[in-house]
């Protein structure tokens, strides 16, 4: 499902070159729950950049579901890591000033479905994440755990075969965070989608498939 050969992520500035990734290699199947854990500054929030296609590595090549990536031009890769991507971060990046509901419909405006489809599939993804009784609340009125909930749905509403996660369960407690990874899981389990995950955490990166260990830009286990 994620085919990664010969990565490599050089930042440039001015004055200084850091080698973020060194020649990574990995593929993740259909299917997969993969963990990635390293010490701060290792090369994790860079590499599920490049697997979530915000962000070009400096050379290797980025499959994903079946696509070739590199050779798209900036508006078929906004097309397509819409149709097959999700996002999830530590800090749930909700917009404040929307409803829930519509926070979950924003991935879908831009697609071409009528405003009462995307309500409906809405409602469905909050549903999904045992939210369907906040859809008119603000975020600033939920919890931290409730605000990641929202943030799952955003990213499951299209239906996308693949979900990358960068900390999910970062700002939370333990409590809020084992919710989040049930919901994780069951995705994962129930609906087959494909998940990569960031965390710190060994304890949560147990509960997956597979554990991926960087240091340093280098893939160590
Ligand atoms: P992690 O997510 O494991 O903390 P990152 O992927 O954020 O690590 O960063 C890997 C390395 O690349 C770090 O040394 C970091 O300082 C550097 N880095 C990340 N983003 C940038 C950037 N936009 N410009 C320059 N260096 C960066
Ligand atoms: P999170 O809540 O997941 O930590 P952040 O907003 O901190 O979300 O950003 C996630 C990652 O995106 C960071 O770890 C960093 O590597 C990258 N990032 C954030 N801001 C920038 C930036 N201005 N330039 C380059 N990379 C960035």
């Amino acid at each position: 499902m994620i085919s990664l050969q010969n990565i490599e992520k050089v930042y440039r500035t001015d004055t200084v070159e850091t080698l973020a990734l060194n020649s990574i290699s990995l593929d993740v199947a259909k299917g997969e729950f993969l963990s990635i854990m390293g010490p701060s500054g290792c090369g994790k929030s860079t590499l599920l950049n490049i697997m979530g296609l915000l962000d070009a590595p400096s050379k290797g090549v980025v499959n994903i579901a079946g696509q070739q990536t590199g050779s798209l031009n900036d508006k078929s890769l906004a097309a397509f890591r819409n149709k097959t991507l999700g996002f999830i971060f530590q800090s749930y990046h909700l917009i404040n000033d929307l409803q829930v509901i519509d926070n979950v419909e924003l991935p879908l405006l831009y697609r071409n479905i009528s405003a009462r489809e995307r309500r409906e599939l809405a409602a469905e993804a909050l549903a999904k994440v045992g939210l369907a009784n906040r859809m008119k609340h603000f975020p600033t009125q939920l919890s931290g755990g409730q605000r990641q909930r929202v943030a799952i749905a955003r990213a499951i509403v299209g239906r996308p075969e693949i979900i990358l996660a960068d900390e999910p369960t970062g700002n939370l407690d333990s409590a809020m965070g084992n919710e989040i990874m049930d919901i994780l899981m069951q995705l994962n389990q129930q609906d087959g989608t494909t998940i990569v995950m960031v965390t710190h955490d060994e304890y949560m990166a147990g509960k997956t498939h597979r554990l991926v260990r960087l240091f340093d830009g280098s893939q160590v286990q």
